[in-house]
């Protein structure tokens, strides 16, 4: 039986960039069966909303989708399709592994970390409340004289729930993907309440897979000295939201940036892949950009539904390519205005060919 996996182009760049991973994927001998559903500026000014129904029944129905990125422009008006189908379909994890593929320009060599990060909750909750507002009266007037009278108001909802349903799904991620050790990355010893509950609910769950996988616990100003120093000793991270996105695109840094970063939104029953990057505007149509990021976002796809043989294929041609150095995009080259640089498409025509020979 095939898998049906709704496919979502998005804008910019988005269209090229899941062509290319689509035809990639349809050469590493998994059946899939796309169903194609548009949404971001274009579907906004057709149909008047970015993300029409349609295009969420389509991925609860699938249950897998592979998306491109979405533009969301920047001021008030559209809201973030991006941040909508988390939200609308509870998203709660986003996965990003941050390998090191020989070949890509990096300060560091062998680097291979997974970050963890919880979605749904932290001061990404949206409850904000501006200066002057009634409602940051009344919580500066609870503060007992800690927040200043002309203050706006974050607040940093950590449940425990949250906490643990995030740091199972890490240790859970370890086990099935034969990793060693999770670390958890929190600031307990400013934030007590919040982080302190974080890290206490962490060691409840890691207590239930002792002598599995190791766990271990990193203050956030530490561990980012730590991972741009020794790298190498860590291995699942897992964190609050905010935290988290910043985590992710250092761990994306130490291993050459957006170009080649893969990520994934995960929930309870629904998973979506997509790249780390953006809709790179200015790119938009001209066949130049990089197709890895969104191609090894398909390879997690493939794990995702258990074409584990399909995937292997898919990575080893991509890192084949890649080492190589020939057939790959600008941003891969020594210089970025290097004349032997192939396009998206070209590259990925490179890996398909490769596959073809494993
Ligand atoms: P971006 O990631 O789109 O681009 C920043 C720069 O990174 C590009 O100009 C380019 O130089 C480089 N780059 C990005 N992807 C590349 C690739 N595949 N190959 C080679 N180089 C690449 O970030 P931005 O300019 O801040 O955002 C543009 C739009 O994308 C914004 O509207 C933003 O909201 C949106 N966005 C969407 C998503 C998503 O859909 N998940 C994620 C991030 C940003």
């Amino acid at each position: 039986m095939p898998h049906r996996v709704t496919l979502i182009p998005g804008d910019g760049v988005g269209p090229e960039l899941t062509e290319a991973a689509r035809r990639v994927i349809d050469a590493s001998g998994a059946r899939i069966e796309w169903e194609v559903e548009e949404a971001g500026l274009a579907v906004m000014e057709r149909e008047g909303t970015p993300l029409p129904a349609r295009v969420l029944d389509s991925i609860r129905r699938n249950k897998v989708a592979l998306k491109g990125p979405i533009t969301t422009p920047r001021g008030g008006g559209i809201r973030s399709v991006n941040v909508a189908l988390r939200k609308e379909l509870d998203l709660y994890a986003c996965l990003r592994p941050c390998k090191h593929y020989l070949g890509v320009r990096s300060r560091f060599a062998g680097v291979d970390l997974v970050v963890v990060r919880e979605n749904t909750e932290d001061l990404y909750a949206g409850v904000e409340f501006a200066e002057g507002s009634e409602e940051a009266g009344q919580i500066i007037a609870l503060s007992g004289g800690k927040i200043r009278p002309d203050a706006a108001i974050s607040i940093k909802p950590i449940s425990a729930f949250g906490s643990a349903r995030i740091v199972e799904f890490a240790f859970e991620y370890a086990l099935n993907n034969g990793r060693r050790k999770v670390t958890a990355v929190a600031k307990d010893n400013i934030m007590k309440a919040t982080d302190g509950l974080f890290f206490r609910t962490a060691r409840e769950v890691a207590k239930r897979h002792e002598g599995r996988v190791e766990y271990d616990e990193w203050l956030v100003d530490a561990m980012c000295m730590q991972l741009v120093q020794k790298p190498e000793l860590y291995d699942v991270l897992v964190m609050p939201n905010l935290y988290g996105d910043i985590l992710s695109d250092l761990c994306a840094g130490l291993v050459g940036g957006l170009g080649v970063a893969p990520g994934a939104n995960i929930g309870e029953e629904i998973a979506v892949f997509e790249a780390i990057h953006g809709s790179a505007p200015k790119y938009a149509g001209q066949n130049k950009v990089n197709p890895t990021a969104l191609i090894l976002s398909g390879v997690l796809m493939l794990r995702h539904l258990g074409e584990a043989a399909a995937a292997d294929r898919v990575e080893h041609a991509v890192a084949a390519v890649i080492a190589e150095g020939k057939h790959v995009t600008y941003d891969l080259k020594p210089t970025r205005d290097d004349p032997t640089a192939v396009g998206t498409r070209e590259m990925a025509d490179a890996i398909i060919a490769g596959m073809a020979l494993l």
